[in-house]
């Protein structure tokens, strides 16, 4: 699907052109399920998955959760995107980590896509960023700040139930993983 610069298509093109690009699943978003709750960037402070203040694209860096939900009420409309990969099991990493470039990519080509129609539009994506073999945070800038895209966990978002809520699953069974990232518009 080719759509112009500066158009606005509906959301259900949106979505159609997110699984052109790629992604196994597309919906629209909830808007009301966007819930940004502090417990969630607790998660982030406790440093479970050690990112916490080592990238642009988490807390506290990305701002405090007044902040990113003031952003974020700019938005009124937006498109959920998924994509699941199959696993050989529990400990799979390459199967994760295969998953998760396949996700990046095509976000990547979404994101593109949809700036040339929503040059303003705010991409949330799964999990930090790891763009770069070691990020420049805290000393130099992002060398990518045109690709850097927070994550939802990192907006405060329960991602399992803004799945759920947009009516899309957040775990497709056994022996898959799924990468979930949504894009806010307007
Ligand atoms: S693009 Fe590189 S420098 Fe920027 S947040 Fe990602 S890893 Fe860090």
């Amino acid at each position: 699907m080719i759509l112009e610069t500066g158009s606005h298509p509906n959301t259900e093109t949106l979505v159609t052109l997110a699984l052109e690009a790629g992604f196994t699943q597309a919906a629209p978003l909830n808007m009301d399920a966007l819930l940004f709750r502090s417990e969630v960037r607790d998660m982030c402070a406790a440093d479970r998955c050690k990112h916490y203040d080592k990238s642009w694209s988490c807390p506290p860096a990305i701002g405090s959760l007044e902040q990113i939900t003031a952003q974020a009420a700019r938005y009124h409309r937006g498109i959920l995107v998924q994509t699941t990969a199959p696993t050989d099991g529990d400990f799979d990493m390459k199967g994760f980590y295969d998953g998760m470039v396949l996700h990046q990519r095509s976000f990547d080509t979404l994101t593109r896509q949809v700036r040339r129609m929503f040059p303003d539009c705010l991409p949330m994506a799964a999990g930090s960023c790891m763009r770069c073999r070691k990020c420049t945070y805290p000393d130099r800038p992002c060398r990518f700040p045109d690709r850097l895209y927070p994550s939802m966990e990192a907006y405060g978002l329960l991602v399992s139930d803004v799945c759920i809520r947009s009516g899309l699953k957040y775990n497709y069974g056994p022996r898959t993983i799924t990468y979930t990232a949504c894009i806010l518009l307007d």
